[in-house]
């Protein structure tokens, strides 16, 4: 079969595609390839089918490539319909060559519920791309599960983003106004070296747009007002570019922009400009992707460990970049389109926070059922104490609501049943930033932890402690 019989929904009736229409073209495109099957990652909260299409042989050696579209859902569709015009180039078009040296993993659909509810947010109301971090929803739980069973090398998440933000930007007069927006993963927490090939990879699908025709540039975060600082993405583990970085992948975002809904276009709300548009761009990163040296030599995902006694950032923050402190950005005026350029305070510069010495042992002495699953759902390992003892911790005493709570060196009685979780292990990095205190990713911060009711005078995670002769 050639890539002509497959026509997407978008191509044929210049709309955006339902999820059943989505899963359809799929199953045929699986159907008519021996290079290819469908996988359903598990369900959303309405019961869809999320669905994965897996391209190529598993070969020792390949890279592992993941493609994901449309995790906000119907507002932003175009990722995902790109991603099928790609699956096609893959299987029966001009990229099939690459199927000689990749294995490639297509999420074009991430949040079925949202794209058929024309909403950015699951049927629970959640953005699924805050969620990374404490995995609540069915949605979050499946596509980190493939993220842990797969372990891809590169990853790409598709994200559209409106021109107009018409409570803020839009308010002072002005649109934004570019083409092509990628970052890397950025959390401190992922290393030095991976920041690096990262950001190597980003550059170069950069000019790889841009000598395509598109203005292309590093991700500016939403612009509020004029007036204040610019910087770039969100660290924060829920985003799920920084969440596959913290297994190890090379992890990009991509964004392109939608113009105001209230024009007039040649199909609905521009959706095949739009799908060409986020179609070039990841036609651009894949070309970059099959000339890489990492396509050769292979990425070590072993490097991600770090042993006790170590220290890693549990955060950081953007601040003026001194080699560059004003930048000018291309904006439109709104509503009359007339190109404009302003000056921002370039907050661009990302500084790690304090870092914090990585302990041998964490134990969690309440509420251990509840630990245990979220730990379980971020592949994380942890053992449950079979014999009492008595250990040298750091634990946080509680603090009436309103005052902080403060660290204190102390003796736990351990007993059967609670949870000690050793840092011997992969995913060091993620277990810190879920468990230490300062973490502003860790889950006691996220409701279902925070709805626990504590009974003792300590909070329920401990930090194992050197044991000192005055103890
Ligand atoms: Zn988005």
């Amino acid at each position: 079969m050639s890539a002509e019989s497959f026509i997407t929904p978008v191509e044929e009736a210049c709309r955006p595609s339902t999820s059943a229409e989505i899963l359809a073209y799929l199953t045929r495109l699986a159907a008519g390839s021996t290079q290819a099957r469908c996988l359903t990652l598990g369900h959303s909260v309405r019961g869809q089918a999320l669905v994965a299409l897996h391209c190529g042989q598993p070969t020792p050696g390949a890279l592992r490539v993941l493609l994901v579209g449309s995790h906000h859902g119907g507002s932003e569709p175009a990722g995902g319909e790109a991603l099928l015009t790609i699956a096609r180039d893959l299987l029966y078009g001009d990229l099939s060559a690459l199927l000689e040296r990749f294995e490639f993993m297509l999420v074009p659909n991430a949040n079925p519920d949202g794209r058929d509810a024309g909403s950015a947010r699951n049927a629970n109301e959640v953005n699924l791309n805050r969620d990374y971090g404490v995995l609540s929803q069915p949605e979050t739980q499946a596509m980190n599960a493939l993220l842990l069973a797969w372990r891809p090398h590169i990853v790409l998440d598709a994200h559209e983003s409106a021109a107009l933000k018409r409570h803020t930007l839009g308010v002072e007069g002005y649109l934004t106004d570019f083409d092509c927006q990628l970052d890397i993963a950025n959390h401190p927490a992922s290393t030095a070296a991976q920041q690096a090939l990262a950001a190597d990879l980003m550059q170069l699908t950069l000019l790889e747009v841009r000598a395509a025709g598109l203005r292309a540039q590093r991700y500016i975060k939403e612009i509020s007002s004029v007036r204040k600082p610019m910087t770039h993405g969100g660290m924060a583990i829920g985003r799920f570019r920084n969440k596959a970085a913290l297994y190890g992948a090379l992890s990009l975002l991509l964004e392109t922009p939608m113009l105001p809904k209230d024009d007039v276009y040649p199909s609905y709300q521009n959706i095949t400009e739009r799908t060409a548009q986020q179609r070039l761009c990841l036609r651009s990163f894949l070309r970059v992707v099959a000339r890489s040296p990492l396509a050769h030599g292979g990425i070590s995902q072993a490097a991600m460990g770090l042993g006790a006694g170590r220290a890693l950032s549990l955060s950081g923050r953007y601040q003026v970049d001194p080699h560059e402190p004003v930048r000018w950005i291309d904006l439109r005026r709104y509503p009359s389109r007339e190109p404009i350029q302003l000056p921002f305070a370039n907050h661009g510069r990302l500084r790690p926070g304090p870092v914090v010495v990585v302990p041998t042992t964490y134990y969690i002495t309440e509420h251990m059922g509840v630990f245990a699953r979220t730990l379980d759902a971020h592949g994380l390992r942890y053992e449950w104490v079979t014999q009492a003892a008595t250990v040298p911790v750091c634990s946080w005493r509680r603090a009436p609501t309103g005052q902080r709570a403060v660290p204190e060196n102390r003796l736990l009685d351990l007993t059967v049943g609670h949870l000690q979780v050793s840092s011997a292990q992969p995913h060091v990095r993620l277990l810190c930033l879920l468990l230490e205190w300062e973490s502003p990713s860790a889950l006691r911060r996220h409701l279902p932890f925070q709805q626990l009711a504590l009974q003792g005078d300590f909070h329920s995670v401990h930090r194992a402690r050197a044991a000192l002769a005055t103890d």
